[in-house]
């Protein structure tokens, strides 16, 4: 899609740091990080949410963040999908959030949700 940033990325236009990539999913750096390591993982097709996704595309989803979270060589970790404008989705290409958590590092501040 025309102005979209992670369609850029995927189509190599826009340089990024790859984590892991299969048929339908890239997973880079964030490039503005809340915390070591904190990383997405986008669909290669645009969809603007979630919900625009096949059922079948988002269990997939949930699977490259398995492979993903081995290749960061990370164990706990929070996930954050923020879906639509109102919930803090700033680029409208659906993508979630990976963010590694350490001992005593405490709430992250930023992507919109602060559980604890
Ligand atoms: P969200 O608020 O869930 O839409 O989050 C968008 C995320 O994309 C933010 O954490 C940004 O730091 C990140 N981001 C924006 N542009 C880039 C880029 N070119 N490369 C990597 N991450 C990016
Ligand atoms: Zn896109």
């Amino acid at each position: 899609m025309e102005d979209c940033i992670f369609c850029k990325i995927v189509a190599g236009e826009i340089p990024c740091h790859k984590v892991w990539e299969d048929d339908d999913f890239i997973v880079i750096k964030d490039a503005n990080p809340k915390v070591d390591g904190h990383s997405l993982v986008i669909p290669k097709e645009h969809y603007d949410t979630f919900m625009d996704m096949s059922s079948l595309l988002c269990e997939k989803f949930l699977g490259t963040v398995k492979e993903a979270v081995e290749k960061l060589d990370v164990r706990d970790f929070n996930l954050v999908l923020n879906n639509g404008k109102v919930a803090g989705q700033l680029v409208p290409h659906v993508h979630l959030h990976i963010l590694p958590r350490k001992e005593g590092d405490g709430p992250v501040e930023g992507n919109h949700l602060i559980l604890a």
